[in-house]
């Protein structure tokens, strides 16, 4: 029996909650913290206990005196950053070294110098690892775009303009000519500036239609790494995922083979260790090339879980506490398929436009076989408009490809999420187009594919129904008591 741990999850929302079943389960307790605006929000009421950090919104999640202060105040021995806000913060993992608590990642120089997209293609260049050409790091002013300029004559159009620091499918934009090099180079170090902190940004050539495709490892700290296999994760909008699909089927067994070879030599060549993501770009003639690791746990990290049958977050907390893994790569067998698709409190038809601060009326959430939901939502919720609109992950598991999207479909009929508008009409499109079904999409999919935008929307029906409803029996009550 190991000593029980009191373990601080330092994030919200879905992924605040599968973190702390995950350390209680293990029989450790959770320390949840939460600013004014997510007071209502379930991860309080399951952990272990609460500690408010401030009004927020967003700023005092990230910040990590606050956050260090919070563990300290509820005697949290270890911190757990989920995705997002600190978790790709070296200085978050930095400070937890020094005030003696157990970051649940790997270690900060290694959190630094992936997270800055430039160092990390300077590592895995020299581990032989293949990527696609692209500059070091912009210089400031002209100069630097005299050196975009010289790249782009070499290496011709399309390019990706990326703010180094950046993530969550920010700070990327394509040029297709010099006139859109020259027009967009200022306004990206500046937009860089302001959401990274840091307005470096560099070039790099463009993949035309790739698939997104990333491989999952996990290493202790006594030198194992393996991997968990592929995700696609091609089905984007804006950069972002949308849906995510484990195993990457349409790879050949060769194929998948090396890529995951790949990505373990690239985690070792990094020094890695506890959970990581590493993403290639994979283009028509089936080239691969490393695009970046994700020092943190993956929003789609639960079809993996799906098809592997491991537990990532028990195995981050236990590899950090100082176990070593108890499997090596032939242990770990992958069966079956897996689809998560995200299921955000956004507007398709608008854009995707966020439709936070709305209360959700009706919600009503499928089960059955091979059905796992990550979420934090419950009726009555409003749901704060600070943070990101992901409200739950609809994952499903199924034998084949055909039985896996089946049961997706079968599912999405059944979730009734009123309210706010959701990704579920939008999704139900897509689990009926042909070559969702086929396994047929790349990045360009939502581009190329604009019927899955037509649908009948009913929000607006259904909220001013409930709020009939509502005012009806608002009525009976007042005339019972008069
Ligand atoms: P994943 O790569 O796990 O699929 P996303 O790209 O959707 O996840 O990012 C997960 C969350 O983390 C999102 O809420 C996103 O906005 C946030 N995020 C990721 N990287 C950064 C970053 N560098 N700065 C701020 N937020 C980020
Ligand atoms: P983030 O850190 O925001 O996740 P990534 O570098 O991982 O940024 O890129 C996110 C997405 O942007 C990719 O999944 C892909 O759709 C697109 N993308 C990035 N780089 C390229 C490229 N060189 N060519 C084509 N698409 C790209
Ligand atoms: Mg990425």
């Amino acid at each position: 029996m190991s000593a029980k741990t009191k373990i601080l999850v330092a994030n919200r929302g879905e992924i605040a909650i599968r973190i702390i079943r995950a350390i209680q389960e293990l029989n450790h307790e959770a320390v949840a913290i939460y600013e004014t605006p997510d007071q209502h929000s379930r991860h309080i009421r399951i952990a272990n206990e609460a500690v408010w950090i401030g009004d927020g919104p967003r700023s005092d999640y990230l910040n990590i005196d606050k956050v260090i202060k919070a563990a300290k105040r509820a005697g949290a021995t270890a911190i757990h950053p989920g995705y997002g806000f600190l978790a790709e913060n070296p200085l978050l993992a930095k400070a937890c070294d020094e005030a003696g608590i157990i970051f649940i990642g790997p270690s900060s120089e290694v959190i630094e110098k992936l997270g800055n997209k430039v160092t990390a293609r300077r590592i895995m260049a020299e581990a032989g690892i293949p990527m696609v050409p692209g500059t070091q790091n912009l210089s400031a002013g002209e100069a630097g775009l005299e050196e975009a300029r010289e790249f782009a004559e070499k290496y011709g159009y399309p390019l990706m303009l990326k703010a180094t620091a950046g993530g969550g499918g920010r700070g990327i934009r394509r040029v297709n000519n010099d006139r859109e090099l020259r027009d967009q180079y200022s306004v990206a170090r500046q937009e860089a500036l302001a959401a990274f902190n840091d307005d470096s940004v560099y070039l790099e050539k463009v993949v035309l239609t790739p698939k997104h495709v990333e491989v999952q490892i996990i290493a202790d700290n006594q030198g194992k790494t393996v991997h968990l296999g592929t995700r696609d994760c091609s089905i984007q909008r804006r950069n972002q995922k949308l849906v995510e699909i484990a195993p990457a089927f349409h790879l050949s067994p060769e194929l998948t083979e090396e890529i995951c070879e790949t990505a373990v030599k690239a985690a070792k060549a990094a020094n890695y260790t506890n959970a990581g993501t590493v993403e290639f770009l994979l283009d028509s003639d089936n080239n691969y090339y490393f695009m970046e690791i994700n020092t943190r746990l993956q929003v789609e990290h639960t079809v993996t879980e799906m098809i592997a049958g491991i537990d990532i977050v028990r195995t981050q907390i236990k590899v950090a506490l100082g176990r070593e893994l108890l499997f090596e790569q032939q242990d770990i067998f992958l069966r079956g398929h897996a689809i998560e698709m995200r299921i955000n409190a956004e507007d398709p038809k608008n854009n995707f436009m966020p439709e936070g601060g709305k209360t959700i009326s009706v919600y009503q959430s499928p089960g059955g076989y091979g059905v796992r939901l990550d979420g934090f939502c419950y009726q009555g919720l409003t749901i704060p408009e600070e943070y990101d609109s992901l409200l739950v992950k609809l994952t499903v598991f199924g034998w084949s490809w055909n039985e896996t999207v089946d049961r997706l479909k079968r599912c999405l009929t059944n979730f009734v999420i009123t309210g706010p508008k959701t990704t579920i009409p939008f999704y139900l499109n897509l689990v009926n187009d042909s070559d969702f079904r086929k396994g047929d999409f790349d990045t360009s999919y939502l581009d190329t594919h604009t019927h899955l935008f037509d649908y009948e929307d009913f929000t607006s029906e259904v909220n001013k129904l409930a709020r009939l409803i509502a005012e009806i029996h608002h009525k009976g009550k007042n005339t019972y008591a008069a």
